[in-house]
């Protein structure tokens, strides 16, 4: 069954408090979407409506097109994987990865081959007979996935499925997900996470999430070059945040009397934004006031056009391949993430760093709560 979601202004709430206010959102079928924001933004809330365990107080719910607010969670033809594996201790790896099809009522001569088709699909198949106290936690939140895929769901939903794992199983699961994400294409999936790698790297498109509401949502790329609110910019990646006045068409000032180049689109003349920069199109310039030279991180050939900021370094991170230097610039915090130097500047130099016009975008004040 090849389905999408669709959340139609669905709202909760917890004892008078909203939770999830008018959440609109349209999953495509066969597409990933994650559902990314800190804690406690109502993230968990939203996959739980379309599961059938939260009961929304306005709004309606849709898979494959058909209204299921007011069906039972079996009857949704969803699978579901949550943080904490939830299998059943005492019953064998097959026996779990049977539970849901016998809960669903599939004819009992169909479920060895699709535990055993679930079972390959996630690499477990030799570990069919074991317990799950037997397993590792990645081997449990395999199972997991098997029992989930086993009721062949035209959706798959996901909260926080990596997060009990450690950093080094996270991401072969991670690359596991996004091997089973091709192998069914035409399953949706829903994916709850904080973890702004697995977005990027899983999700066809990210719906960022913020105090019950949906703040932004598009594709990894469109969030991450040109975020339309302050919360995306610095949630999803890094984000040098300057507030601004447009001066010009594309020109906007920054502190007392800086200038910088950017695409300043439909913009008027003295309306503020904030200017958004990553670190890592930050560089250091050669010609820094004490003719030190940071050649190591100039990328940038600076001239007409590029822009500069100069500051006092207020703190240098070594990172193994790259450094991290942060400066203080008109009051405000500049980041630059540059290659390796073999002289990194230290605290209190004056350095100026520089980035070109194309890489920073511009956020118009009051989008968002930024
Ligand atoms: P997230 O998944 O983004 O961390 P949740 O959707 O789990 O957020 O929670 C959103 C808010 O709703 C939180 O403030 C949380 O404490 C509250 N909440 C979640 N479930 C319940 C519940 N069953 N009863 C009362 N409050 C709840």
């Amino acid at each position: 069954m090849s389905s999408g979601i669709r959340f139609d202004r669905v709202s909760v709430a917890y004892d008078g408090t909203t939770v999830l206010d008018g959440f609109d959102l349209t999953v495509e079928p066969g597409e990933v979407v994650a559902l990314l924001g800190p804690s406690g933004s109502g993230k968990t809330t939203a996959l739980r409506a379309v599961a059938g365990f939260v009961r929304p107080d306005s709004g309606r719910v849709f898979i494959g097109g058909r209204d299921i607010t007011d069906l039972p969670p079996h009857r949704r033809g969803i699978g579901m994987v949550v943080q904490q594996y939830a299998l059943f201790p005492h019953m064998r790896v097959a026996d779990n990865v049977a539970f849901g099809m016998r809960a669903r009522k599939v004819p009992k001569g169909e479920i060895p081959g699709r535990v055993g088709e679930a079972l390959e699909m996630t690499g477990m198949t030799a570990y069919a007979r074991r317990y799950p106290r037997e397993l590792s936690g990645g081997q449990q939140q395999r199972v997991a996935i098997a029992r989930a895929l086993a009721v062949r769901p035209g959706v798959l939903l996901l909260d926080e499925p990596l997060s009990a794992l450690d950093a080094r199983l996270r991401s072969g699961m991670l690359a596991e997900l996004a091997r089973l994400h091709r192998e069914l294409p035409e399953v949706s999936m829903l994916y709850v996470t904080h973890d702004q790698v697995e977005a990027l790297t899983l999700a066809d498109r990210i719906a960022v999430m913020d105090r019950a509401r949906l703040q932004d949502c598009g594709t990894p790329q469109e969030l991450y070059r040109t975020p339309r609110t302050a919360f995306t910019a610095s949630f999803v990646g890094n984000a040098n945040l300057l507030p601004v006045t447009v001066a010009k068409k594309g020109v906007v000032s920054f502190g007392d009397a800086i200038e910088l180049a950017v695409d300043t689109r439909d913009l008027a003349s003295g309306v503020s934004a904030t200017l958004c920069v990553r670190p890592h199109l930050v560089r250091l310039g050669e010609g820094d006031e004490d003719g030190d030279g940071y050649g190591g991180g100039g990328a940038v050939d600076v001239g007409a056009g590029v822009n500069a900021l100069a500051g006092v370094v207020t703190e240098v991170q070594w990172r193994g391949a790259a450094h991290r230097v942060h400066l203080a610039v008109e009051g405000h915090q500049v980041i630059a993430d540059v290659p390796e130097l073999p002289s990194p500047p230290v605290l209190g130099d004056r350095v100026t760093v520089h980035f070109l016009p194309a890489d920073a975008s511009l956020i118009p004040q009051g989008v968002g709560h930024g």
